[in-house]
């Protein structure tokens, strides 16, 4: 329960890329409230990031919505990535797993073109996985060179490279979304790489969506605004847990379930058959422009 001082979230910290069991409470994916309409029928689509958080709730959404899935995450993160399937095909869907580290741009193109030969094609490419650092005394003068590579080649690189990839598998009526967030438009002091690198991301789907438009792919993006994600308690100091979400004017954090209405929506090829350059804010109020 949230009241208006506390998020009923307590104070807890954990390494990155931090794992959805290690969390209290447990986050919302759509487990038990995401009801299918068959908007997504017999598509695919390759998932970033998609073994916990906003990506998770995603894949249990795009199941739900006929679509079958393949999720790319880092080798630890292999007990979340079996939760996610095992729901993912509870909704009748397929599962591909694709462990692997995607700032390795080798891996990053194999990742899509395993994707692609398992699920037989690629409709949908979710750019969901990220990296952000927030355990910073003095600002920028903190920020080492391994740090930025990290954040720069997981939010940026990677986002090039699968896009790539991906774009040899796509045709007509596919849709690529990225995941931007509030810091492009409100950055966070101890956030200045990432924050940097969700600005880049906004403009890069401007420009894809300009480039892509003529091949009848759309491109778009989501800025998500404080989601309760393993990203969270594994990149932030542990007494900053209980505030987390609570400067939105809903007052509360969000939960990674409240983020698959936008990414159906905007993966549709029937409801957002004319949107396409945009970003669409779920940030509890907060402002995206
Ligand atoms: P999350 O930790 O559940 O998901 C991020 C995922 O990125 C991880 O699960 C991991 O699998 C993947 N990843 C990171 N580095 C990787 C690498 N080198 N190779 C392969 N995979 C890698 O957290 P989340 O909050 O659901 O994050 C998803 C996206 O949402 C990120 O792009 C994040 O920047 C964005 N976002 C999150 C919030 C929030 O408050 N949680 C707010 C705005 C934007
Ligand atoms: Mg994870």
């Amino acid at each position: 329960m949230t009241d208006h001082l506390n998020n009923g979230i307590p104070p807890q910290e954990q390494q990155p890329p931090g794992l959805t069991s290690e969390m209290t409470p447990q986050p919302d994916h759509g487990e038990q409230s995401w009801v299918g309409r068959n908007r997504l029928p017999g598509m695919k689509a390759l998932i970033t990031g998609g073994d916990s958080g906003i990506g998770r709730a995603v894949a249990i959404a795009f199941a739900r919505e006929g679509c079958d899935v393949a999720l790319c995450y880092l080798p630890d993160e292999q007990s979340d990535a079996d939760d996610t399937r095992t729901w993912v095909e509870e909704a009748g869907a397929r599962c591909v797993l694709l462990p692997g580290d995607l700032t390795d741009e080798q891996a990053a193109r194999n990742a899509v073109d395993s994707a692609a030969d398992q699920l037989g094609g690629l409709d949908i490419l979710i750019n969901n996985a990220g990296f952000q650092w927030a355990r910073r005394e003095h600002g920028i003068a903190d920020l080492t060179t391994a740090e930025m590579d990290r954040t720069f080649k997981t939010n940026l690189y990677a986002m090039f490279w699968t896009t790539q990839q991906a774009l040899s598998h796509m045709s007509e009526g596919a849709s690529i979304i990225n995941l931007s967030s509030i810091q492009a438009y409100d950055p966070s002091t101890p956030l200045i790489d990432y924050a940097a690198t969700k600005a880049a991301i906004n403009n890069f789907t401007v420009n894809l969506a300009a480039e892509l438009g003529p091949r009848g792919i759309r491109v778009n993006a989501v800025a998500p605004g404080p989601i309760w994600t393993p990203l969270q308690p594994a990149t932030k100091a542990a007494d900053s847990m209980p505030k987390f979400g609570m400067n939105t004017p809903l007052g509360r954090p969000g939960q990674p379930a409240e983020l698959a209405g936008a990414f159906v929506f905007l993966a549709s090829p029937t409801e957002a058959s004319y949107v396409s350059g945009t970003v669409v804010g779920v940030t509890g109020g907060r402002p995206v422009f």
